[in-house]
């Protein structure tokens, strides 16, 4: 099965020229990597980098999206300027732009906004900490519900969903997932997707993980874990630590 690698640089790195040497780097080392669909996601201003590549291998995402549509909005991004680049990816929802204050609300006009225009969502959702009576499965299971508002069977076809515990994430880590804990979760992620939608689309639906994944934890989540793919922050700044995370799972 292919799995997807998506790679998130989020505010890194801090030049076009910089993004570049990333970006052949990571190109160089996946000659032979097999079922992977590789996405990186650079910086807005950086997005450009895949161009003068011009590879089938690496596909394009974006880390944000603006709700609106092209007008008089300063300093936003709309999904038209996207598509133009050739993004076909978009991540929605990061918890970095939750903890700015995006709302589940916002995050679901930014889905639908995508959806609109045939970009991809890759929704992130995620607990800030876990508790023992279960109020977790709760707060995630409400960003689901928020998040997908509006969002028909029929467009479920093209979401992604990656579960990233921000308590995992290594800017903010206290500890890092199982790949159990990974498991559960997308077992309850099916269940509420089953519930909004049907079983279909609850057993179709790709769910990531995301949060400290590295070389050495890669494969867990993805064989043990049951992952259909990983969403990559820190480790996706190296080109050699990203490609061996593939390598791990080829
Ligand atoms: C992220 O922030 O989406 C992420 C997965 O980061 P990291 O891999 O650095 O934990």
């Amino acid at each position: 099965m292919v799995k997807m690698i998506v790679a998130n640089w989020k505010a890194n790195p801090q030049s076009q020229k910089e993004a570049e040497v990333l970006f052949n780097g990571v190109l160089k080392g996946i000659k032979n990597i097999k079922n992977a669909k590789i996405i990186i996601c650079p910086p807005f201003p950086f997005l450009d980098v895949a161009k003068k590549f011009k590879s089938k291998k690496i596909i394009l995402g974006a880390q944000d999206v603006s709700e609106n549509t092209s007008g008089p909005y300063t300093g936003e991004v709309p999904p038209e300027m996207l598509t133009s680049l050739g993004v076909k990816y978009v991540i929605a929802g990061h918890s970095s732009r939750r903890a700015g204050g995006e709302t589940d609300q916002v995050v679901n006009a930014k889905i639908l906004n995508l959806l609109k225009f045939k970009l991809i969502p890759i929704i992130c959702i995620g607990e800030n900490n876990r508790d023992h009576e279960g109020a977790y499965l709760s707060f995630v299971e409400n960003q689901i519900k928020n998040c997908l508002m509006g969002v028909t069977k029929a467009q479920m076809k093209n979401i992604i969903l990656t579960y990233e515990p921000v308590w995992a994430i290594s800017s903010n880590k206290t500890r890092e997932a199982t790949k159990e804990e990974f498991m559960e979760m997308k077992i309850f992620i099916k269940k509420v997707i089953s519930d909004i939608y049907d079983s279909k689309i609850a057993h179709s639906i790709p769910i990531l993980y995301g949060g400290s994944v590295s070389p050495i934890n890669a494969k867990s989540f993805v064989e043990e874990g049951k992952a259909d793919g990983l969403l990559v922050g820190r480790d996706s700044l190296n080109a050699k630590k990203f490609v061996d995370i593939l390598k791990s799972l080829n």
